[in-house]
């Protein structure tokens, strides 16, 4: 049922860090990082509007979402310097092509995993800073959004994906949210009269949206003075490769506030890369800085697993 609603998922570049497959969570490591992916701040356009234009909309779980697939088929024609027409796709764009693609261009299973308990378990923003890490289309800070989280951040470790496919996804739910007449329960997305909306984009203001490796994130965050800190961070598939989790760690030590959680979903195992719930919490156990507790999991198919992780008492 979900498979439908998925984007559906295509290597971009030969030097992707990862095949994608994922219903059974397949996972190839094509190549290790050999070069950080340098961290950035993205600005949001003035004419936010833009960023829908050539986009085909669906919805899921009342989010409204860009179809990746309809994104990398649609050639747009851009003009050079010299007025020769260009053709640029998805798949052209320069960090999808000299770097490390890992995997943000379509929206994974535990994503709605997460959404799903969040919603069930009426996880409360209200007021809340809210980092959705390694976001990808960005659903789970729409849904932190929608609460009234004071501020949202997005991190995606592709510029690519924020461009074309976070900062959409928040532009068109913002642009549904203030409007009425299109409730976001509609199972028919709107992109008329999204575009149409002249609101003022109203989740927008709340939100940032970075890129890049997550030590380099880090970084630019701990930069910013006061040093940035979340209360809550949402994170879903990030655990796949273990050569990763010490940067991850690092992120989530560095940037998770004193009585902040973190709530990670997950896949019980990534055949290929070899990352995992059970490798994850040994790896975090072993740190002794944060404890985790698994809130669900989920049975159908290949198991997942909604973990929750909160710093462990300082006595
Ligand atoms: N959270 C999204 C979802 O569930 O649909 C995307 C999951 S995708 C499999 C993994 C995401 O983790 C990528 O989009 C990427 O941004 C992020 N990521 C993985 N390794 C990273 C790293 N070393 N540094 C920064 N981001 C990383």
């Amino acid at each position: 049922e979900h498979q439908e609603f998925l984007c559906t998922s295509k290597q971009t570049t030969e030097s992707s860090a990862l095949e994608l497959v994922d219903t059974k969570a397949t996972l190839t490591p094509l190549e290790t990082h050999t070069c950080c992916n340098v961290a950035k701040e993205h600005s949001v356009p003035e004419n936010v509007n833009r960023v829908l234009e050539n986009k085909v909309l669906e919805v899921q779980h009342g989010l409204q979402f860009v179809n990746i697939s309809v994104v990398e088929s649609i050639t747009s024609t851009d003009k050079t310097e010299a007025g020769d027409i260009v053709s640029k796709t998805i798949s052209s764009h320069s960090d999808l092509i000299s770097g490390v693609y890992e995997g943000g261009l379509k929206i994974w299973e535990c994503t709605f995993d997460l959404v799903k308990f969040l919603e069930d378990n009426c996880v409360k923003f209200v007021d809340k800073s809210v980092l959705d890490l390694g976001c990808g289309a960005g659903l789970l800070g729409v849904v932190a959004l929608k609460g009234k989280a004071r501020t949202v951040h997005f991190q995606d470790y592709n510029s690519t994906v924020i461009d074309e496919i976070t900062l959409p996804n928040v532009v068109v739910n913002s642009s549904m949210e203030a409007a009425p007449e299109s409730p976001t329960e509609s199972s028919e997305p709107d992109l008329k009269k999204c575009k149409k909306s002249k609101t003022v984009h109203g989740l927008l203001p709340r939100c940032r949206f970075f890129s890049g490796e997550w030590s380099q994130f880090t970084q630019l965050l701990q930069s910013e003075n006061p040093p940035i800190k979340y209360d809550l961070i949402l994170t879903s598939e990030t655990i796949y490769n273990p050569d990763y989790y010490s940067a991850l760690h690092n992120t989530l030590s560095k940037l998770l506030n004193e009585n902040g959680l973190v709530f990670l979903a997950s896949k019980v195992h990534y055949f290929g890369v070899g990352g995992g719930v059970a490798l994850f919490e040994k790896f975090v156990e072993e740190r002794k800085m944060f404890k985790t507790r698994t809130l669900k999991v989920i049975e159908e198919g290949l198991q997942r697993f909604i973990i929750e992780m909160s710093w462990q008492s300082k006595c």
